[in-house]
């Protein structure tokens, strides 16, 4: 099994906006893919029709794209092995199907929903669970209970019928999870799942064997949900005489809330404000759910902490590039025990990749934010500004706060700050100060804080009060990067500006 061509796919059932979950475990397909020289497939797997969310596979492809896991065969990509949605292999099913009834590992069911129904009610009256199984099927309307005449009578009457797999009594079944090692089980414990459904379609599990097995794929790499549902695929590949082809299985481990306490939920990310979705979710007429995307995210941050959930290289190091990743992957060092997801962390990695682009490359992603809002600043101005406070932003839309005053003088006064500095000796002092500016003749830096200390020691005035007060005028609060810089930055005659307009308006 070993020499196979890796082969991997993205099997995602459009049912929704793609989970984080989701796009992890799509992601460590990717890598397993490409570290081996594989193939990575995404499968769409639509065969309850009842969860069909109409955007769901283009939400799906789009995610994928964003994030930079290129699909080698799909839908949109078309491949030697489709057609990739279940959808549209009704007719493969089918076969296997009569296959597997034919072989006697299947059985026509016809009991209706009000009948087992009625069966669940009555085992829990009775303080336990009904199952459809070995030892209840022998006492149930199906091909099994009823003879051949019957059977063929009710199907040619029309009558809706299921098929389900007929699961073999106290058999010892072994089986490998990369990830968890060996799984033992004996099928007495399992029940008769359906594999075929009275709406002509096969349930997941069916078709999930089914295409792995037609379109070659060599592991299955998904999440620990589906961890339950192997030893029916086991049979099922026994059954349809497929074991020596079978997929080898990887299941991943959880996403836990950042609590650590059960599975990452989309309310988590309501509750916490951060999103659960790589990208914006915005369903006709219904609730829109944030995605990393939209909340400033970059792409190689947002793969870059999810390969992290669950996995690591056996050393400290945290920032890798979607190719060292690839280097760098193998199941062996995926854990078994759930991740906990942490938002601050996530921020970090944001904040790690932002700081790590040039400040050209910031300028064209920050650009947008500046046309937005009407401003029109000079590229090297802009550019000089982001140098000197990326170090404080998480997301590129934080540099507005930190940087607008580059580019517009402030429109209002902090009245705490204007309270607390802008007293005594200060406006007097702030009135003067434009004419000894006016005499800076290098205007940089050091030539205006030498013109200002010079000033403030004639004036016997304290040198942080009125640099509070200067700070104030040219910014309209406490806060921003060395503020001589900023007076550099923005001109003489801006600086001049500035503090005439806060003589006159505070
Ligand atoms: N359609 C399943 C899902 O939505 C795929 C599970 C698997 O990978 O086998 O997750």
């Amino acid at each position: 099994m070993t020499d196979r061509k890796v082969r991997v796919r993205f099997a995602p059932s459009p049912t929704g906006p793609l989970h984080i979950g989701g796009v992890r475990t799509a992601l460590f397909n990717y890598l397993f893919a490409k570290k081996h020289g594989g193939d990575f497939i995404l499968r769409i797997e639509d065969t309850d029709q009842t969860r069909f969310v109409e955007g769901a596979e283009a939400y799906i492809n789009e995610s994928l794209g964003w994030l930079g896991m290129t699909i080698d065969e799909g839908v949109a990509q078309g491949g030697e092995y489709g057609p990739y949605k279940q959808s549209e292999r009704k007719e493969i099913y089918l076969s296997y199907t009569d296959q597997l009834i034919n072989d006697g590992w299947a059985y026509y069911a016809f009991d209706t929903a009000e009948e087992l129904d009625a069966l669940r009610e009555k085992a829990e009256a009775e303080k336990s669970k009904f199952s459809y199984d070995m030892h209840t099927r022998k006492n149930l309307r199906n091909s099994l209970s009823l003879s051949a005449d019957e059977v063929k009578q009710l199907i040619a009457d029309g009558t809706p019928y299921v098929v389900r797999f007929k699961m073999p009594e106290d058999t010892e079944v072994k089986a490998t999870d990369l990830i968890r090692g060996e799984v033992k089980f004996n099928t007495s414990i399992l029940d008769d799942k359906v594999i075929f459904k009275s709406d002509g379609l096969p349930t997941y599990h069916l078709a999930n064997v089914v295409d792995d097995y037609k379109m070659k794929i060599s592991h299955v790499i998904r999440g620990e949900e589906w961890l339950p549902s192997m030893p029916l695929h086991v049979m099922l590949y026994k059954a349809l005489g497929w074991e020596n082809e079978r997929p080898e299985f990887a299941h991943l481990p959880l996403i836990l809330k950042p609590t650590g306490n059960g599975k990452l939920s989309k309310r988590d990310g309501d509750k916490a404000g951060f999103p659960v979705f790589p990208i914006e979710w915005r369903p006709e007429g219904g609730e829109v759910a944030s995605g990393y995307r939209e909340s400033g995210y970059l792409p190689d941050a947002v793969v870059n902490l999810l390969s992290l959930l669950g996995w690591n290289d056996g050393t400290e190091k945290e920032i890798f590039t979607m190719d060292e990743l690839i280097q760098a992957f193998s199941l062996e060092r995926v854990n078994k025990s759930g991740a906990r997801f942490d938002p601050e962390k996530a921020k970090w990695f944001n904040h790690q990749y932002l700081v790590s682009k040039s400040d050209e490359e910031i300028y064209t992603l920050f650009e947008p934010i500046l046309a937005d809002k009407s401003v029109s600043a000079d590229k090297t101005l802009v550019i000089q500004a982001i140098a000197l406070v990326k170090e404080r932003a998480t997301f590129v839309a934080d540099l507005w706060e930190q940087t607008f005053f580059f580019f517009q003088a402030p429109v209002e006064y902090d009245a705490k700050v204007v309270k607390k500095r802008w007293k005594g000796d200060v406006p007097a002092f702030m009135t003067e100060l434009p004419a000894v500016l006016e005499q800076v003749s290098d205007w940089n830096a050091d030539a205006i804080k030498e013109a200002i200390a010079a000033q403030i020691e004639a004036k016997g005035l304290g040198f942080g009060l009125v640099m509070n007060a200067f700070r104030l005028a040219l910014v309209g609060g406490g806060f921003g990067p060395d503020l001589m810089t900023i007076a550099e930055l923005i001109g003489k005659e801006e600086t001049i500006a500035r503090i005439n307009s806060a003589v006159a308006n505070i």
